[in-house]
Formats: C-alpha cells, sequence, structure tokens
C-alpha cells in the first residue's frame, strides 16, 4: 500500500493571503484532497517582529473564503522551538554539527581575506575538527557539517533535477548564539515532524530545498517530493504587483467574485489539464497532479477570471449562491439584505446566475426584486417608457389582471396584446422593462412578472403608467 499523501501549507503571518500564498494552498489542498490524503497548516511565526496575530487570522479568513479547509490544528512553528532544537543537539551530539565560536568580526575578516585572495566567501569555520577540549567559555553558534565534496541533487516534479555542488554550500547555523533554531531548520523538522510527504510550494524557495536537504540526510531522514512552482506575473509578464491590481485574495471577494470561480481560475494558473478552462472543484480534484504544473511563470489574466466566475455562478445552487452574495456584502462592507430580500433573492435566482460574471452585476440584475415602490427609473428606463404612447401601459392593464400567472399564458397575452396594437414585441418590452426594474439591462419581462407575482407588477405598471 502506498503511503497516505500529507501537503501543507505554510505562510508566515507577516500581511493578508496573497494570489501567489492562495495558489500555493490551493495546490495542496487539491493535491491531498484528489488523494484521499491530509492537508496541513503551519504557521511560520518564527520572525516575532514580523508576524502579527492580525495576518494569521487574515490568511485563515482567505483560506475559509476559498474553501480550504485543513486537517488538524493550525500549527504555530514558533511553538515548536524547543523540538527544532533538540534535533540540533542531536546532530552535535552525532558530531554532524558543532560549535563555532568565530565571532561576527572573525567572520568578516575570513571573507575580506578571500576576497583579496581572489577565492570563495563562503565561510570556512575553524571549529569545524576542533577538539571540545579546545573550545572556550564564549557564545557559540551551531553549524552543520555540510558536505564539501560532490554534489546535492533536488529531484524536483516540476524544475526536473537540480544540481548544486556542495562545495558551494556552507556550514550553514543550526542554532544562534541565544540557542534559537533558525528557520530553515524549523522548516524541516516541522515538515518531517508533521509527516509530510509533498511540498509543493513557490520556487523562490528552490535555493532553501538544497540547505533543508543536508538536514534530512544528516538526520537521516526522508525527503519529501518537492515541487517548487513558479511564481505568477502580471498581464506584462512583470512579478505580479500592486500595480497590476489587487494582491489579496480576500480582496476578490470584496469584489464580488465566488469562490468556485477563484479556485478555477487559481488552478489554472499555473497548471492545466489537457485544454480544459473550466471544471468543477470535483474534476479539479480528480485531474490535479504535479506533472501538469509548467515551468514558466503564469500570467495573470482578470479576464479569464471574470469569464470563469460567470460560468461557475451560472451553475451555481441558488441557496448557496444567496449566501456568498450575503457574505460578498458583508465583506465589502455594503448594506446587507433583509430576509425578505434575501427570500426574493434566492427565489428569482434561477433568472440572475446566467451570464453575471461577478456578484455586482448579478446584483444589478436584481435590482427588480430588491427595489420596491415607487422604483426609481435611469436614464435609459426613462426613455424606454417616453417611447411608447402614454396610453399602452393602461391598456395592457385589463389584460393581465385576467391572464393566469404562467409563463405561457403571459406570452400569449403580450404577444396578442403586441400584434393588436401594431407593435413588434420589443417595443412593448422595453418600457416594460422599465416599469418594473426601472433600468434597461434586466432579466425578461416573462421571469420578472413571474417573480414579481400579479398585484406588485399591476402596481408597478400603473406607476409608471401615471408617470408617463
Ligand atoms: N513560510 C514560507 C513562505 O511564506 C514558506 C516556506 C515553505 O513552504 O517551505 O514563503
Amino acid at each position: 500500500m502506498s503511503e497516505q499523501v500529507v501537503t501543507r501549507f505554510a505562510p508566515s503571518p507577516t500581511g493578508f493571503l496573497h494570489i501567489g500564498g492562495a495558489r500555493t494552498a490551493l495546490f495542496n489542498w487539491l493535491y491531498a484532497r484528489g488523494r484521499g490524503g491530509k492537508f496541513l497548516l503551519r504557521i511560520e511565526d518564527t520572525d516575532r517582529e514580523r508576524s502579527t496575530p492580525e495576518a494569521t487570522e487574515a490568511i485563515l479568513k482567505g483560506m475559509a473564503w476559498l474553501g480550504l479547509d485543513h486537517d488538524g490544528e493550525v500549527i504555530s512553528q514558533f511553538a515548536r522551538a524547543d523540538r527544532h532544537a533538540e534535533v540540533a543537539n542531536q546532530l552535535l551530539a552525532e558530531g554532524k554539527a558543532y560549535k563555532c565560536f568565530s565571532t561576527q568580526e572573525e567572520i568578516a575578516a575570513f571573507r575580506e581575506q578571500a576576497r583579496a585572495e581572489g577565492k570563495s566567501t563562503l565561510f570556512r569555520s575553524p571549529w569545524r575538527e576542533a577538539d571540545p577540549s579546545t573550545h572556550p567559555d564564549r557564545p557559540f553558534v551551531v553549524r552543520i557539517k555540510a558536505l564539501q565534496e560532490g554534489v546535492t541533487v533536488i529531484r524536483d516534479k516540476v524544475q526536473g533535477d537540480v544540481t548544486i555542488r556542495n562545495d558551494q554550500l556552507d556550514d550553514m547555523v543550526l542554532l544562534r548564539s541565544d540557542g534559537t533554531p533558525v528557520y530553515m531548520l524549523a522548516v524541516v523538522v516541522d515538515d518531517h515532524d508533521m509527516g509530510v510527504t509533498h511540498v509543493i510550494r513557490g520556487d523562490d524557495h528552490l535555493n532553501n530545498a538544497a540547505r533543508q536537504m543536508m538536514i534530512y540526510q544528516a538526520m537521516g531522514w526522508d525527503v519529501p517530493v518537492w515541487a517548487h512552482i513558479p511564481l505568477i506575473h502580471g498581464p506584462d509578464g512583470k512579478k505580479l504587483s500592486k500595480r497590476h491590481g489587487a494582491l489579496g485574495a480576500q480582496e476578490y471577494q470584496a469584489m464580488g467574485y465566488p469562490a468556485a470561480g477563484m479556485r478555477n481560475y487559481l488552478a489554472r494558473l499555473g497548471w492545466s489539464h489537457g485544454d480544459d478552462e473550466f471544471f468543477t472543484d470535483e474534476q479539479a480534484r480528480e485531474w490535479f497532479d504535479l506533472d501538469g504544473i509548467g515551468k514558466s511563470p503564469a500570467r495573470f489574466d482578470l479576464k479569464k477570471l471574470e469569464n470563469l466566475c460567470g460560468q461557475h455562478i451560472a451553475i451555481s445552487d441558488d441557496a448557496a449562491l444567496r449566501q456568498e452574495i450575503q457574505d460578498y456584502l458583508e465583506a465589502a462592507n455594503l448594506p446587507q439584505l433583509t430576509d425578505g430580500q434575501a427570500a426574493d433573492l434566492e427565489r428569482a435566482m434561477y433568472c440572475l446566475k446566467d451570464r453575471a460574471r461577478t456578484f455586482p452585476e448579478l446584483l444589478e440584475k436584481a435590482r427588480f426584486v430588491l427595489a420596491s415602490r415607487p422604483i426609481d427609473l435611469d436614464e435609459k428606463a426613462q426613455k424606454a417608457l417616453a417611447s411608447v404612447s402614454d396610453g399602452i401601459l393602461k391598456q395592457l392593464t385589463p389584460h393581465l389582471q385576467n391572464a393566469s400567472w404562467t409563463r405561457d399564458a403571459l406570452e400569449e397575452v403580450l404577444n396578442s396584446f403586441a400584434e393588436a396594437n401594431g407593435l413588434k414585441f420589443g417595443k412593448l418590452a422595453g418600457p416594460l422593462r422599465a416599469a418594473l426594474a426601472g433600468r434597461a439591462v434586466t432579466p425578461s419581462v416573462f421571469d420578472m412578472m413571474l417573480v414579481l407575482g400579479r398585484d406588485e407588477t399591476l402596481a408597478r405598471i400603473s406607476d409608471a403608467a401615471n408617470q408617463a
């Protein structure tokens, strides 16, 4: 039986969950969820100055919005510092690490001299092979004994085999002179202890992998499968930055993009499955693999995001959409819907969700059901109303009063009324849209009438007729 897949997302809590981080989390989540594995969350809060609880909160919120649920407790890296030190001390006891008493000045002088002699400036500590009986009584750091010959090969699922000459790696510090573990050690110990089998992360960490590998080897631990994914670029091919627009995953929630569309889009950002652009979560879980991750940076494309979002809105369940729209309003600091409005919105959803790429677009179409009388008409609606003779809506009223309130019957009534008055149906539909919604872009007049019901429809038509 093959071992259970365990992936993790390991953000540093120094800011919100940005698009790149969200994609890394998503890839790890998809990989684990598609294989019955576990997806763990570790907050890399060892940098006490830059880490904040607010950032952790923002990351958790961003992940919750995207539906990226993790298994088990959130792990704090800082809380595990004793364990990290324990591993360093074990390496020390086994002679795979050593105490280095060189001062900053001595290291600087070493480098200076090496530079002057045209040699490598990698620090070579004189304490590497020193007899412990010669150790002075002063502060020291613990350094790993790096291999000095041969090569280290990182077998990366995205980048291929990456070979680094060992003489280019120094004896990395594991414990600082105050006894605190360094970040690089913490990552390896945590990944090992958490049973992580696959590390999928940004390729800005590729260089770290070679140094992390030293620790795995020294401890005799299994090296996880590594997949270093290219960063995300803006549409202009430059590294994604603020000038390309919003960077925080949650900003996209506040702009009214549905989470399913965002997941679909982020999955496609650097990963592909044939020519498939639009897919469901289920398909993504089934299809996602490391082979489909591209080697070159993906470009962020808002149009494509919107297009996918529209397709996801169209296939979403009405009640779920209503809830997500309410969450969006809250995230965007917009007025909440009343219970009545929320229920009306859900009832109308079937005729709103086609062709809306974002929630603001959907809500614009939902105006007819959210607004209450008297409906205010925008300029286009006013024009549409003025385009027919004053009496036409009044004349229509008795026909609607007597019609049975079904789509077929209403179609029949409106079509024959238009014909009897020598009007094309479109000529009648414009003013009706105006009367019912106060806007020119709305669902079909039949859908609006059915959702509003007879009394409300007639009341709005009467309001408009009196205004025309
Ligand atoms: N904490 C690192 C970051 O936020 C990730 C480290 C890792 O995935 O190994 O970039």
